[in-house]
């Protein structure tokens, strides 16, 4: 197994900075529907960033924290948020 010295750790830190980079760059934040969310708050507790609050009973995205890892649209059970999609 190669030795993980420390341009080898630079090389991967960049590779996954300019990956995440692009990722940002094409994919928007989900979307929540308003009229069909409950305010549940199950989206906000599975998000791994806590991109997710529930402002009067509505869940709000912050898109600048979102990953985009679209947990929150397969957990909410009302269908209520909208996947990712791509910018252009
Ligand atoms: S899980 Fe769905 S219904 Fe519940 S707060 Fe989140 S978006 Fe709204
Ligand atoms: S896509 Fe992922 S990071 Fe973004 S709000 Fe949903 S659960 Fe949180």
């Amino acid at each position: 197994m190669p030795r993980l010295n420390h341009r080898r750790l630079l090389v991967i830190a960049a590779v996954l900075l300019i990956t995440g980079v692009i990722y940002a760059a094409v994919w928007t934040a989900p979307t929540v529907l308003r009229n069909k969310c409950v305010g549940c708050g199950d989206c906000s507790k599975v998000c791994p960033t806590g991109a997710i609050t529930i402002i009067r009973e509505k869940a709000v995205i912050d898109a600048e924290t979102c990953i985009k890892c679209d947990l929150c649209v397969r957990t909410c059970t009302y269908n209520a948020i909208q996947g990712k999609a791509r910018k252009f």
